[in-house]
């Protein structure tokens, strides 16, 4: 039988002697705050974690764990105690809730408890798991601000598929513009042109003048909706866009047995961008990625930076699909340049146009996986020491 399974037997000598480092490195480490009270909840155990969390520097064992609680709960909680071990009902013990606790400075944040029981020499001992939910709303709070971003992103694609269409419609005026200046200068080719040669002259110039009335109206519509979404260049940590991006991308996408890595250069890491375009520009990337290897046996998605040529930053996305099909590798980064059922053919031509008004360059190699790798570079904020 295991030794620690049975109560009879001794804890093996090495690990007695070790039990007190044991000890400190559990409370110096343990992620979550750690309080190990008695019976009469006195605090034996403190974790470090527990101490930044109440924001207590001096030592607490010894004083009563109420002292980490806001009233009510803490004018009740010896008879919380008392009723406990009379009754054995648990309220907390064994359950976990989420409740309220009390710094050091008397200000009050909400925690997630879950207390666990053990009995030691001299008694019950409890131990109690704290989760500060501060953090996590905090988290929650940054995970909404960075889904209404993504609304944002979306229109910033509605932009994209917009200026498509009306680059489309534009191609009409200026077509008929054209075949009407064409045709009146073929009229008055003539020697001497009659009234009525002139009045259809007169009539396609008005023609003309309306088409080009229509397009520069085209032309307004686009730059309103450009000047809604205007663009705002700030030093920004790529770290932080690419982690940012990738939670983003990979949320939901439900990718079992995805490898996953990021490895950026910190010594080009601060970067001048509107981090929305730039986001949308990873985003775009990292889901292309994980598209084209949906039915690759080996998933390896990799986000790597390095310098580039002076004041620049060159990002990679590389996967390990099966690389780009030439049809499409032919026209990259042209619009409606599909191999997707579903797919518009947009992305990418988005990322170049992103990727070039920040005075950057984008390209497509084969990766170090046997599939695609995407590189764009980035204006570095500042130049790298050595750089
Ligand atoms: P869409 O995703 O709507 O097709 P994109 O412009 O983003 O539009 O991509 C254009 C095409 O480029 C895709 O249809 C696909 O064929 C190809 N492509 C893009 N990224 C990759 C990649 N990582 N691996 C293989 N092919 C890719």
């Amino acid at each position: 039988m295991c030794p620690f399974l049975d109560s009879q037997a001794k804890p093996p000598r090495a690990l007695l002697d070790s039990s007190e480092a044991l000890q400190r490195s559990i409370l110096a480490t343990v992620p979550d705050a750690m309080i190990v009270i008695d019976e009469a909840g006195t605090i034996l155990l403190f974790s470090e974690a527990a101490h930044r969390m109440f924001g207590y520097d001096e030592d607490v064992v010894g004083q009563n764990v109420k002292i980490l609680m806001p009233r009510p709960d803490r004018d009740r909680h010896d008879d919380y105690m008392r009723h406990y071990m009379e009754t054995g009902e648990a309220h907390i013990i064994g359950i976990g809730r989420i409740t309220t606790a009390r710094r050091r400075d008397g200000s009050n944040f909400p925690i997630e408890l879950a207390i666990g029981e053990a009995q030691g020499e001299h008694g019950r001992l409890f131990t109690g798991f704290i989760r500060d939910l501060t953090e996590i709303q905090r988290a929650e709070r940054r995970l909404n601000d960075l889904q209404t971003e993504l609304s944002h992103i979306s229109r910033v694609s509605a932009m994209g598929s917009l200026a498509s269409a009306l680059a489309h419609e534009l191609n009409q005026p200026l077509t008929a513009i054209a075949s009407y200046a064409e045709g009146a200068r073929s009229l008055l080719e003539e020697d001497a042109p009659s009234a009525e040669t002139l009045t259809t002259v007169r009539e396609a110039l008005a023609e003309a003048s309306a088409e080009a009335l229509r397009a520069g109206q085209i032309v307004r519509r686009l730059r309103e909706f450009i000047s809604r979404g205007d663009s705002e260049k700030r030093v920004e940590r790529l770290r932080r866009l690419v982690s940012e991006a990738a939670a983003l991308a990979l949320t939901g996408a439900g990718q079992i047995g995805l490898n996953f890595e990021i490895r950026l250069d910190a010594e080009v890491d601060l970067v001048l961008c509107d981090r929305i375009q730039i986001q949308q520009v990873l985003l775009n990337l990292i889901r292309n990625a994980v598209e084209a290897m949906q039915r690759s046996a080996r998933q390896q998605l990799e986000i790597r930076s390095r310098p580039a040529s002076r004041g620049l930053v060159e990002v990679v996305v590389a996967d390990s699909g099966p690389g780009l099909a030439p049809e499409v590798a032919a026209q990259l980064f042209q619009p409606f340049n599909t191999s997707k059922d579903k797919g518009m053919g947009l992305g990418l031509s988005i990322c170049r146009t992103i990727v070039e008004a920040h005075g950057g360059r984008i390209w497509a190699e084969p990766s170090d996986f046997g599939g695609t790798a995407f590189h764009f570079t980035l204006e570095l904020a500042e130049e790298p020491q050595d750089g």
